[in-house]
């Protein structure tokens, strides 16, 4: 005790001497003055400073209050938004780019990613290494496997094999539990599932308190599987039931999906879409459809823009794909190097369904339908994190506004996850995810990719320009 007094006696005769530099603790965090704030729930702050120390945002004030920061960044003249989400990738699709994502997405501001499918025996590995303590990696969100039908599409024959068998509502309670005790943050259903098993993966589930993310099974109508579900990715399916023969195509789907000759998943999968896809898609029907898209209100739909509609947007025709390319492991840039010069030099590829795709994405948000931004990083010549930007441009191109666009890729993802007090906005308490741009995104949502510094985890990163 007399030892404590006596420090307490030193410390304050050496604050006396010292004065100002102990009349206050030591100034700590960082703070980017004179920035213009954007996120989807304040809209536009101007002249702000913000905050943050470690993995939290301390505060967001007036640029003319007094300010006490270990490090200070101006933000003149620049623009903070959110961490980005890309709210579709599979991050162990192909084992040579797994090691480079997590950098590759961090390097296009986005701090967030949902993987939406793969084996848990690879997946979680992964999760767990972007998971610990001073890793350099977005958070992670993860399903395990495509939750499939007996003729499971990706089954390993031909493609990654990232998709395993329900075969029975029995099998789908078991398999939602054991998922559960793995750690997985929500489920993917997929294709092939026969309508008692959906609605058993559905209740199980819910038990297990997990969301619950879906292609509209062949099986079924949007119009039932929709609502029954958190979200539906590449709008996949919904063009069969926006049709006034609708019951119809669903009957002969019942039909082929009994399989008797037992045509493998994936082969079956195709023969559907090419019999219904683009006949439905001729075969609209406004009434219809506002039927489908009123019973979707409260799914968000991840229209995948970049991978729908692709042929109306060859990301290798733009100027920066080369250097783009540049980013990816030899192997990699090769093999979509080739396929680009391949498409570029085939004849011009049909637009009907690329154009379906953004004429629906704009009314559903018209309706009021939620919209998440998704890539399905890395299939289809998708870069991991340059992607998710193609995938912005899409959605206003499809009449987002680029706030909404915004949206799509912070705030929907984030209540997604019931994440919404935490994430996807830009206010004191948040953690710690924003990326500062050069230019205004709401002038351009192209300039989202004009990313000067990224803020991860609390950890800052400057970006160069490719
Ligand atoms: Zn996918």
């Amino acid at each position: 005790m007399l030892i404590r007094k006596f420090q307490i006696a030193i410390t304050l005769s050496l604050c006396t001497l010292l004065l100002a530099a102990c009349s206050e603790p030591a100034a700590v965090g960082t703070a980017i003055r004179n920035v213009t704030v954007i996120d989807a729930v304040q809209g536009v702050r101007s002249a702000q400073t913000v905050m943050f120390d470690g993995d939290r945002i301390l505060a967001v004030q007036a640029a003319d209050l007094p300010i006490d920061a270990a490090t200070v960044i101006d933000g003149t003249g620049k623009y903070l938004i959110p961490g980005l989400w890309d709210f579709h990738v599979h991050l162990t699709y192909d084992s040579r780019l797994t090691p480079v994502m997590p950098a590759l997405f961090l390097r296009w501001g986005i701090t967030s990613v949902r993987d939406t499918g793969g084996l848990m025996g690879e997946i979680l590995p992964v999760v767990a290494a972007m998971r610990a303590t001073d890793s350099i990696a977005p958070r992670v969100f993860f399903a395990g496997p495509l939750l499939d039908g007996v003729d499971v599409v990706y089954d390993g024959d031909g493609r990654p094999e990232i998709g395993i068998a329900v075969p029975t509502a029995e099998t789908a309670a078991r398999i939602v539990s054991e998922l559960k005790d793995q750690g997985v943050d929500f489920i993917k259903i997929y294709e092939m599932v026969r309508p008692e098993v959906f609605d058993a993966l559905v209740a199980a589930a819910a038990a297990a308190g997990l969301p619950i993310d879906s292609h509209v099974p062949l099986a079924l109508r949007a119009r039932e599987a929709g609502p029954q579900v958190d979200s539906i990715e590449h709008l996949r399916n919904i063009e069969m039931d926006c049709t006034a023969n609708a019951a119809d195509l669903h009957a002969q789907r019942l039909q082929l999906l009994k399989n008797p000759e037992r045509i493998p998943g994936a082969d079956l999968r195709a023969a559907l879409h090419s019999l219904q896809r683009l006949p439905a898609v001729s075969a609209y029907d406004e009434t219809e459809c506002d039927a489908v898209i009123a019973a979707l209100s409260d799914t968000v739909m991840v229209p995948t823009l970049r991978l729908n509609s692709i042929n109306l947007a060859p990301p290798y025709e733009r100027v920066d794909w080369d250097a783009a390319l540049a980013q990816l492991p030899d192997a990699v840039r090769l093999e979509f190097k080739t396929e680009s010069d391949r498409r570029r030099s085939s004849a011009p590829a049909d637009v009907t369904y690329g154009e379906w795709s953004l004429f629906l994405t704009g009314r559903m948000q018209a309706a009021g339908v939620p919209i998440g931004a998704g890539t399905d990083t890395p299939i289809n010549l998708s870069i991991p994190g340059y992607s998710l930007h193609e995938e912005l441009e899409m959605l206003v191109r499809a009449g987002l506004t680029p706030l909404q666009a915004i949206e799509s890729a912070t705030l929907v993802p984030a209540i997604y996850f019931a994440k919404a007090a935490e994430m996807g906005s830009i206010e004191a308490g948040k953690l710690a995810d924003m990326v500062l741009l050069d230019a205004d995104p709401l002038a351009d949502i192209s300039n989202t990719r004009r990313i000067d510094l990224v803020i991860s985890k609390g950890r800052v990163a400057q970006i160069e320009p490719q």
